[in-house]
């Protein structure tokens, strides 16, 4: 695939690349070497069958690939995007140990995106078994959760506490890497199973506990939403975001069209971000669009850094200067931020990963010009609804604590995705709602 040149891309929140032609992607799923035993299949959280789907590609049959996508994965066009396939399918693909592996992902977004150009077939669902399942969330888990259970015939109703669908589809990933049209599209496809959806409501406050327990079933697909900050002295300094907050503005707020949508955003002439993770990458490069010259510091190394790959190499090529082994100490200013002050670490001692735990140089410290400067330190499950259920148990970051399937430790009480893992990914929040679901159903059948 093609990604728009660089000077262009970085004026607007236009998506990246071009995806592949009818031709090349015909071209790429014929390279499959059609394995006996698929290691790409077992690669992928949601056992997508990936060769059955690449020979209906390479044949010029879309339409029948993204159906058998969809057996899988309600959400094909969001994963082929955000996938992380470089440690999944695609990384166990067997062509990418002499060369390079069959695009995967690339190839799921083509044929998603073909179905949405050309059609799309309504879903299959099951007769009505009359009992009723509240999904909380309507992030990838929980839109998972409820097509899975709508789809078995389940009455879904899909509590959500802001005003739009999505989770961090929406509010997170920035549109230059995920366009909210898309998302938009495969949400509708997950209310055309009869889910109903009621946004605004946020399930804790404005919706009780016992309202939520009177359903047959729960499912909790709350998300890791709740961020960390660093505690640094000048924290509270204007000009000092959390990058969970600045993308909200600006993704799901539209504050890049601020006085036209209402909502504002600092734009920075120098940016400081703090992490090295896709959130650091995503809040630079969205810095970065609204004009900023942009620092990305992380107290690793390079070979460290979390972020995937090919979006740490986007990010360097529109111009985002990385600055490895650093860490911020304090933000500098009196009534508004003029900087950042940073000290440089060292790798030490390997720390329970097997990753050297780095520690700061003693009378290392320097400071960097920034009018803005923008936290992504990790997030962890935001505590309202699960502190209203003291029933359910939570592990030592917050994160509830769930049986294989998704059972948590409250009768008829299941959950999935990040509340669950802890911050993790798309695919693993599907994955783990799928298994879910799944254990609600038997459940309700009495299985
Ligand atoms: C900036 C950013 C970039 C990322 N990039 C990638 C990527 O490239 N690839 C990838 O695979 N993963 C990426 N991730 C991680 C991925 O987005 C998450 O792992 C995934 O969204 C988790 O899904 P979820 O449904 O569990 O939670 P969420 O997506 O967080 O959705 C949870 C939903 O629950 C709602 N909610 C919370 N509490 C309540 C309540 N009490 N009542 C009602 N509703 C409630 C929230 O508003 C939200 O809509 C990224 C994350 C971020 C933040």
């Amino acid at each position: 695939m093609r990604d728009r040149p660089v000077e262009q891309r970085i004026q607007d929140f236009a998506e990246i690349d071009n995806g592949f032609s009818p031709e090349e992607a015909m071209a790429e799923a014929d390279r499959c070497l059609q394995c006996k035993r698929p290691l790409c299949v077992t690669g992928c959280p949601v056992n997508i069958e990936i060769p059955a789907f690449l020979t209906e590609v390479a044949a010029g049959n879309f339409k029948r690939a993204v159906a058998i996508i969809k057996e899988q994965n309600i959400l094909p066009a969001i994963a082929g995007r955000v996938c992380p396939q470089e440690s999944q399918c695609e990384g166990l693909c067997l062509l990418g140990k002499k060369g390079k592996p069959v695009a995967v992902g690339a190839l799921e977004r083509f044929v998603a995106d073909y179905e949405r150009a050309h059609g799309t077939t309504p879903p299959q669902k099951k007769a009505a078994t009359g009992r009723s399942v509240a999904v909380v969330g309507a992030g990838p888990a929980g839109l998972t959760a409820a097509a899975e259970l709508a789809r078995a015939g389940h009455a879904v109703t899909l509590f959500e506490s802001l005003h739009e669908a999505g989770g961090v589809l929406m509010y997170g990933i920035p549109a230059f890497r995920l366009p909210k049209e898309i998302v938009s599209a495969e949400i509708n496809a997950v209310l055309a199973l009869g889910v109903g959806l009621k946004l605004n409501h946020l399930v804790g406050r404005s919706v009780s506990r016992e309202e939520l327990l009177a359903y047959d079933a729960v499912f909790i697909g709350t998300g890791a939403g709740l961020p960390y900050l660093m505690g640094l002295p000048g924290e509270h300094l204007p000009g000092v975001y959390s990058a969970n907050e600045f993308l909200t503005r600006v993704n799901l707020m539209r504050a890049d069209k601020f006085p036209v949508f209402d909502t504002p955003v600092k734009r920075g002439s120098r940016v400081v971000v703090a992490g090295g993770g896709n959130v650091a990458m995503d809040a630079a490069r969205v810095a970065l669009r609204l004009g900023g010259k942009v620092t990305l510091v992380y107290r690793r190394r390079e070979e460290d850094l979390p972020a995937r790959a090919a979006e740490t190499a986007r990010a360097r090529e529109e111009g985002i200067e990385f600055l490895m082994c650093a860490n911020p100490v304090r933000i500098i200013g009196d009534q508004v931020m003029t900087g950042v002050e940073c000290v440089r670490m060292e790798m030490c001692a390997l720390d329970a990963s097997g990753r050297p735990e780095p520690a700061p140089v003693e009378g290392s410290t320097f400071t960097i010009d920034a009018d803005l400067f923008i936290e992504a330190i990790g997030q962890g499950p935001n505590p309202l609804l699960i502190s209203e259920m003291p029933e359910l148990k939570r592990g030592r970051r917050g994160n509830l604590e769930v049986s294989p399937e998704g059972k948590t430790t409250l009768r008829h009480v299941y959950a999935g995705g990040d509340v669950a893992t802890g911050a993790a990914t798309v695919i693993l929040a599907m994955g783990t709602a799928k298994k879910a679901a799944h254990a609600i159903d038997r459940m309700l059948k009495g299985e």
